[in-house]
């Protein structure tokens, strides 16, 4: 069966649905395609994060209702060390602003109710998507769904299908670089039926290796341990993990974790992957399709997002305007903020996590690096302007 769009988007996660809903406000017509269904991609645990910026983008699109209902507003993180907090006061240091703790699958929820409600088109359970003639004005989105094969034409692709998508991998050899580095280490993650230990995220510096007590809500608790990239979850019963955490973020004024039944567990290497450009021909890559930063600096997806609020301009400027400036422009403007935050992400993880080969020179450096951070004000506001993300261009 043969269909038209204005814009196909390939992968309906943060990226993919944000983009569609944008261009809707526009009255810009899109359909996304995706190859999970409806349930795998609103229950996926991932990033609960989110910057000012991405909030206020929300907010203003008509996606903040449920966000400022549930979403818990947060003005500062702690970093450990030594058995000793230090606070980082985010909004104290960078004129009021915050971040706030909502998960990933609410926002993705939102998005789509939002496009269902608004009889937005989203094939979820699609399989075998290719892309045509991108390099031409007309590509085409080929697919199965049912028991049917379906083409559609349209004037514009967006490849938000994250890191291990096809939109890509349709790109003619040659005309992407990638920058590829691999971090020594992964992080263990477990979300957890149990009330945050903590108002505020502490990131834990200690000698067994990096934790993270991060959280959902009043009653979940989000929390990370460092392993071996290669580490196989089988080795992690889940006493063990409570028992590491606690150890790794012990004080010694006696603070003590809470501890509860672990409702998920799973292991994510840490890696930066950045390609450019991110454009070829008519297709545009968002999101984890054109990057993926390591955890630590809570931004893959406010990279997303911000990406997507940057192609959805351009986007309506070549429907209102006939302009094609913004698209030309479309993978500089991303990329500068994609390095930007691959580089406080970068300083981040080196900053926290332990060496398996250290003979004790990183971790000297590292603590002298913690100290800096927590007693310098100009070393503390560096840290939380980043955090908080630095103002959209
Ligand atoms: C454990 C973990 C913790 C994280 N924590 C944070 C955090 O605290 N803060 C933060 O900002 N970020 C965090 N991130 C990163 C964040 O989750 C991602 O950056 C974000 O999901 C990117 O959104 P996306 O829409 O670009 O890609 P994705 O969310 O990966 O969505 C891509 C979609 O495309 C679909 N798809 C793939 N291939 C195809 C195909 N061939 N055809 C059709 N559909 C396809 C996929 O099923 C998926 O639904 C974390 C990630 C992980 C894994």
């Amino acid at each position: 069966m043969n269909k038209k769009t204005q814009v196909g988007i390939v992968g309906a996660g943060p990226s993919g649905l944000l983009l569609s809903h944008l261009l809707h406000l526009e009255g810009i017509d899109s359909v996304v395609l995706e190859a999970r269904s409806r349930k795998y991609v609103e229950e996926r645990v991932r990033a609960g994060v989110l910057e000012q910026g991405t909030v206020d983008l929300l907010c203003e699109t008509g996606l903040g209702d449920r966000l400022q209902r549930e979403g818990l507003v947060h003005h500062g993180i702690e970093l450990r060390f030594d058995g000793r907090g230090h606070r980082i006061a985010l909004s104290d240091l960078t004129s009021g602003r915050s971040i706030w703790i909502y998960g990933q699958r609410e926002v993705v929820k939102d998005l789509i109710d939002t496009r269902l409600a608004a009889n937005g088109t989203i094939h979820f359970e699609v399989d075998d998507v290719s892309l045509t003639g991108i390099d031409s004005s007309s590509p085409v989105l080929s697919y199965h769904r049912g028991s049917q094969d379906h083409n559609l034409d349209c004037d514009f692709i967006a490849g938000c299908d994250g890191f291990h998508g096809v939109s890509r991998d349709s790109i003619p050899a040659g005309v992407l670089r990638a920058y590829h580095h691999i971090y020594p280490f992964g992080w263990l993650g477990i979300l957890a039926s149990v009330a945050p230990s903590t108002e505020e995220l502490i990131y834990a510096y200690h000698d067994r290796g990096f934790a993270l007590h991060s959280l959902r809500s009043p009653e979940i608790s989000r929390l990370y341990i460092q392993v071996e990239p290669d580490e196989d979850i089988n080795n992690w019963p889940d006493d063990r993990i409570w028992e590491e955490l606690s150890v790794r973020m012990a004080t010694d004024d006696g603070w003590t974790l809470k501890i509860g039944p672990i409702l998920e567990k799973g292991i994510t290497p840490m890696r930066s992957f950045v390609v450019e450009p991110m454009q070829s021909g008519r297709l545009f890559l968002a999101g984890d399709a054109a990057h993926i930063v390591p955890a630590t600096g809570a931004k893959g997806l406010n990279l997303a997002v911000h990406d997507v609020h940057n192609l959805a301009n351009a986007l309506i400027a070549w429907y209102r305007k006939g302009s094609d400036e913004l698209l030309k422009q479309y993978s500089t403007n991303c990329l500068d903020r994609v390095w930007r935050v691959q580089d406080f992400s970068s300083f981040m993880s080196l900053m926290l996590h332990r060496y398996s080969d250290d003979d004790g020179f990183k971790g000297r450096l590292q603590r002298a690096q913690l100290g800096y951070v927590c007693s310098s004000e100009a070393a503390s506001r560096s840290l939380a302007e980043n955090y908080v993300g630095l103002p959209y261009a």
